[in-house]
């Protein structure tokens, strides 16, 4: 019977959710995609075909279980749906929004591969929690036991939170420091709300406070708090701190004012939309209305500026990259929906410099694609006499990130990282070379995604239960 529910991809054709015109949705900082009806969600689910060995599980960084939560879905299960999906996700609508699907779960659906449009796996997997919110069915962290155990956990990012959520639930006691004054992390301060609506987040961050877990905010370790004291205080720490040291430009004028770094301006851009008071944005500085401005990168974070400078009411937005579409680091889907909303790419080009103070322009050189190099990627290559000269009054560096330095900002010498900057854990454990002390996300991996932070954190989470002696418990991850 449930099979006769399923493999309807055939009769079925592939359907997202209804995206906000993009006239309309550049005008707000709003989610651009709206909410399955339950009817639209059960049938966009039963367009799966139950695979044996199902790819979007294997290429899904939680392993999380697609084929059953589908099938639930179609059978119009809601609620085991949710507790079948949550129980290897901590942040599942949070992942349902902003994971790159198209890379990861749905990019490999046999469904896809066949040419008939994949499940729409992430949008379903966001449907089934929103409504388990909404439906009360999302249970409250209570610990069957409190323990004696206490964890400091250093960053509020999603690595941080899936650890605090997964010691909290079997009784250990999590103290998360941050030093921004809300946690969340890049889904707070990095994201835009476009992708991820704020209250979203939040609401995740008051199930963990009311489930007893404390957020020590605005406390800045290595200045705030010594680390030695946090170990003290501790039986285990994890350190969650992500990377936040921006590429830079070099070049000439590239000092000029009016050039900006990407973390600044979305941060700010953030902060003003949760009702901050904000006088970099206020003075300017780091606002993009009335102004031209031009967006140097193309991975996500280049594309999540474009699409804030449109929002803010750019005069225009131009985006350039030194390779072409093809061979961008950004999704694709983001390429699309920035291009819908009025964002102008210019592929194959890179800064040579910058005129003027403020800065007036980019002088732009014209690139094409060489030779592979090491990494089997073609090489950009300058293509001399082709040079231009692009006006500007903003200009956004968004070159991707790297670690700040550790070791010397906390004074522990003994902290071992890698020759990138980022902290060296063991690939399972995730326990670094302090006894004790443990690191996930993006400061072990460099810039990476959501999802392998929360895989991390609930990996490094089952290290110390170990640790504690406290495996054994029904929260594993797979
Ligand atoms: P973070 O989220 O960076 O959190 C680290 C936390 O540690 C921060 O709150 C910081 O304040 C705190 N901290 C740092 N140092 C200290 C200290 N010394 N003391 C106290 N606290 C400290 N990924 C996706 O999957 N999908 C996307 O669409 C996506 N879009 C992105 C857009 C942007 C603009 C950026 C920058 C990243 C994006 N990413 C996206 C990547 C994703 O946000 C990160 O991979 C993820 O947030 C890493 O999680 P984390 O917990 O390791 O670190
Ligand atoms: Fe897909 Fe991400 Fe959900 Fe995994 S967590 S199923 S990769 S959307
Ligand atoms: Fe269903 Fe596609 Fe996963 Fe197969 S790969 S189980 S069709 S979602």
């Amino acid at each position: 019977m449930a099979k006769q529910r399923m493999l309807k991809f055939v009769t079925v054709g592939k359907e997202m959710p209804e995206k906000r015109d993009a006239g309309q949705r550049a005008a707000d900082f709003r989610e651009i995609y709206g909410e399955f009806a339950a009817a639209k969600a059960a049938e966009q689910a039963s367009r799966c075909s139950q695979c044996g060995v199902p790819y979007c599980q294997s290429h899904c960084p939680l392993h999380n279980n697609i084929p059953d939560w589908l099938r639930l879905t179609a059978e119009g299960r809601l609620e085991e749906a949710y507790r079948t999906s949550q129980h290897t996700n901590t942040l599942p609508e949070i992942c349902g929004r902003i994971c790159p699907q198209d890379r990861l779960c749905e990019g490999n659906c046999v469904i896809e591969q066949a040419g008939h449009g994949t499940v729409t796996i992430g949008a379903v997997e966001k449907y089934l929690t929103d409504t388990a919110w909404e439906e009360g069915w999302v249970e409250p962290i209570a610990p069957s036991h409190e323990r004696a155990e206490s964890v400091g956990i250093i960053g509020a990012g999603p690595g941080g939170l899936a650890a605090a959520d997964m010691l909290r639930r079997a009784g250990v006691q999590v103290t998360v420091y941050d030093r921004y004054d809300r946690a969340g992390g890049l889904l707070t301060y990095g994201i835009p709300g476009f992708k991820l609506e704020k209250d979203i987040v939040l609401r995740r961050v008051g199930h963990l406070e009311e489930g007893g877990v404390s957020f020590v905010l605005e406390c800045n370790v290595g200045e705030d708090i010594p680390f030695g004291e946090i170990r003290a205080r501790h039986d285990a720490v994890l350190i969650a701190t992500g990377v936040y040291k921006s590429r830079d430009l070099q070049g000439p004028g590239s000092g000029a004012r009016g050039i900006v770094r990407a973390i600044d301006y979305l941060t700010a851009s953030n902060r003003k939309n949760l009702g901050d008071a904000v006088p970099e944005y206020d003075n300017g500085e780091l606002n993009a209305a009335g102004r031209r401005v031009v967006v140097i990168g193309g991975g996500d974070t280049a594309m999540d500026c474009v699409r804030t400078a449109i929002r803010q009411g750019a005069k225009s937005v131009k985006c350039l990259y030194r390779r072409d579409r093809a061979n961008m680091p950004g999704s694709q889907r983001e390429v699309q929906n920035a291009e819908e909303e009025g964002v102008i790419f210019e592929w194959l080009t890179a800064p040579r410099g910058f005129a003027g103070e403020p800065v007036s322009g980019v002088m732009v050189q014209k690139m094409r694609l060489g030779a592979p190099d090491a990494s089997g990627r073609q090489r950009p290559e300058v293509i001399e006499g082709a040079d231009y000269v692009e006006p500007a009054d903003l200009v956004i560096k968004a070159l991707g990130f790297e670690p700040e330095e550790i070791p010397a900002l906390w004074n522990v010498p003994e902290l071992e990282v890698t020759r990138w900057g980022t902290i060296k854990a063991d690939f399972r454990s995730h326990e670094t070379s302090l006894p004790g002390v443990f690191a996930v996300g993006d400061i072990v991996r460099g810039a990476s995604l959501v999802v392998w932070a929360i895989r991390d954190g609930r990996e490094a989470a089952q290290s110390i239960l170990a640790r504690f002696g406290a495996d054994g418990l029904d929260i594993a991850a797979e």
